[in-house]
């Protein structure tokens, strides 16, 4: 029998707008999203509302249509919000590219996603015209998009320049949504390479995100001591980058629905980090394991006062049960885990935020939702037994963008979502994630996805066969390379000359620092599947120094 959360929630069945923006209360005039180096430069609820309909309106001034595409390549500032919020608004789609993306990676986002507008940053102006030239965007359609007035270029336009007045978008309103069309509209398109091959858009819809707002904060709030009203004392900071499910949930959605003051870094760095923690005495942080890491073991980290942090929530990877009880002891806080994917929009599984969970595990299923385990052997794994995670709830995406193959082969004739990941639980329902079976490699909490590096692989002029597996080195993933040379090419190229040649080619998380492994053949199945299970024990071994 699957396991159903013992818990039940209403959710609202509308669209984001009506639910963050209820008619009969009006909007906050507390600032909740603040510039973490400016904190003048803050927008509340309210001001973020008037901003919201005049992009909105802007949008649809421009011809775009309901459920097409606005992507944004930029870092994190106060005006992604209004971005995320506006575009959903407007009845189109948002979807953030990271902005770490080269010109190719940017180039298949603007393909895959088929966007009808871009919003960027001015410093990454550059790597997006090319990258537009390339996918044969129009230049009309690209618009600067930062948190200040910028000169703009004859050909390129400010985000401003397409708003109506305050006054006249006032009169702007949105649609409310029924229950069916927030369970069929689509808000955000994250990517994900899910189970297997490349990134894919994972449609996400506003019944989705209001689902998966109100599962993570009623688990958030589950046993704790204080009222839900206290939060407004809470204080977190906005450093997940916000083109990511984790970021847009927690930074954009859910401080807005909680009214926790959310103080935005434009991107990670450690020393601001800290600073910034003990400047603005910030509360609760919402992260991945790397972070722990650097807390456990940095030098810098006494340097700084961190007392006012109360709760740490960790998820996207691995984190140990020895490194999070350190963390947890050090700075005398809860470290709270979460598991999720970018397919149940955020997360499904958490750790009650009153509970002092020290055990590793990931915690208890969301609200509304159901988990069974698929032992391999096919039937339903029961307690302490191994199985695959698969998933069934009101947050689990509606499929993949425009693809109707990797759609049907990610849910199976049930709906049943399969996840790729491998847990264990107890019989009260508490789960451990042990293992991951589908090819995705995290470092640092972001996906890497095996068959993109090895289709880039493949272009380099010696290489005849590769594949891409992730080596756990001190807690952290890193992708490793194993590839077979073309015979006429082994004396002339070095491991280290590969490295090279990826490195300029894609993001820095996705660099082969897990190193490259020249061999002379890539083991494969019978029917010509890379056999990663072979890959991943060489690795393995390899680590150990085996
Ligand atoms: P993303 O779609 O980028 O959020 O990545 C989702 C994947 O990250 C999951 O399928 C897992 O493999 C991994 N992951 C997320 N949370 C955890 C966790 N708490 N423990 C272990 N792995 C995790």
């Amino acid at each position: 029998m699957p396991l159903q959360s013992p818990f039940q929630i209403d959710i609202p069945a509308t669209d984001l707008l009506s639910y963050l923006f209820p008619s009969s209360i009006p909007a906050s005039d507390t600032p909740i999203w603040i510039d973490a180096d400016d904190t003048s430069n803050s927008l509340s609820p309210s001001q973020l509302l008037s901003w919201v309909k005049r992009f909105a309106a802007g949008l649809q001034g421009l011809g775009l249509k309901r459920q097409d595409v606005v992507m944004m390549y930029s870092h994190n500032h106060i005006f992604v919000p209004v971005a995320y919020l506006g575009v959903s608004g407007a009845g189109c789609v948002f979807s953030g590219c990271n902005p770490a993306y080269g010109v190719d990676e940017t180039v298949y986002q603007v393909q895959n996603t088929e966007c009808k507008a871009i919003l960027v940053e001015p410093s990454l102006l550059p790597t997006l015209l090319t990258a537009a030239e390339k996918a044969n965007f129009p230049k009309d359609r690209i618009f600067l998009f930062s948190d200040k007035e910028v000169q703009t270029t004859d050909s390129i336009k400010d985000w401003r320049s397409i708003l109506p007045s305050a006054s006249k978008a006032d009169s702007w309103k949105w649609e409310p949504m029924n229950a069916e069309e927030s369970r069929t509209t689509v808000a955000a398109l994250n990517y994900s390479s899910g189970t297997t091959g490349l990134p894919k858009g994972v449609m996400i819809s506003h019944q989705n995100i209001i689902a998966n707002v109100e599962q993570s904060i009623y688990m958030r709030d589950l046993e704790q001591p204080y009222h839900p009203s206290s939060r407004p004392q809470e204080r977190w900071l906005g450093f997940l980058p916000l083109y990511h499910a984790y970021g847009q949930l927690w930074s954009i959605v859910a401080a807005c629905r909680t009214l926790s003051p959310c103080y935005f870094m434009r991107s990670f760095n450690y020393t601001k980090f800290l600073s910034n923690i003990q400047n603005h005495r910030i509360t609760h942080i919402q992260t991945a394991p790397p972070v722990l890491v650097m807390l456990a073991k940095r030098p810098e980290t006494p340097g700084y006062d961190l007392s006012s942090l109360q709760n740490i929530l960790c998820g996207a990877a691995p984190l140990s049960k020895e490194l999070q009880n350190q963390v947890s002891d050090r700075f005398n806080l809860k470290v709270v885990q979460t598991w999720g994917m970018t397919e149940v929009t955020c997360s499904c599984l958490h750790v009650p935020g009153g509970l002092d969970d020290r055990s590793g595990s990931v915690g208890y299923i969301d609200p509304n939702a159901s988990i069974r385990l698929l032992h391999e052997s096919g039937h339903e794994a029961g307690p302490g037994e191994r199985g695959e995670i698969h998933v069934k709830g009101p947050n689990v995406c509606m499929g993949y963008w425009r693809n109707e193959k990797a759609t049907k082969e990610t849910f199976d004739e049930e709906g049943w979502l399969k996840t790729g990941d491998v847990a264990i639980r107890d019989k009260k329902g508490r789960f451990w994630i042990v293992d991951r079976m589908k090819e995705l490699i995290k470092v640092k909490g972001f996906q890497v996805a095996p068959a993109e590096l090895e289709a880039v692989l493949l272009e380099h002029e010696g290489v005849a066969d590769a594949a891409v597996v992730g080596l756990m080195l001190d807690h952290e993933e890193l992708p490793r390379a194993y590839v077979a040379l073309k015979p006429e090419h082994k004396s002339t190229h070095s491991e280290w000359d590969i490295e090279r040649w990826m490195a300029d080619r894609v993001a820095k998380h996705k660099q082969l620092s897990g190193g490259v492994v020249f061999i002379d053949e890539v083991p494969k199945s019978p029917s010509g599947k890379i056999q990663r299970k072979v890959l991943k024990e060489w690795a393995k071994r390899d680590a150990s120094g085996g």
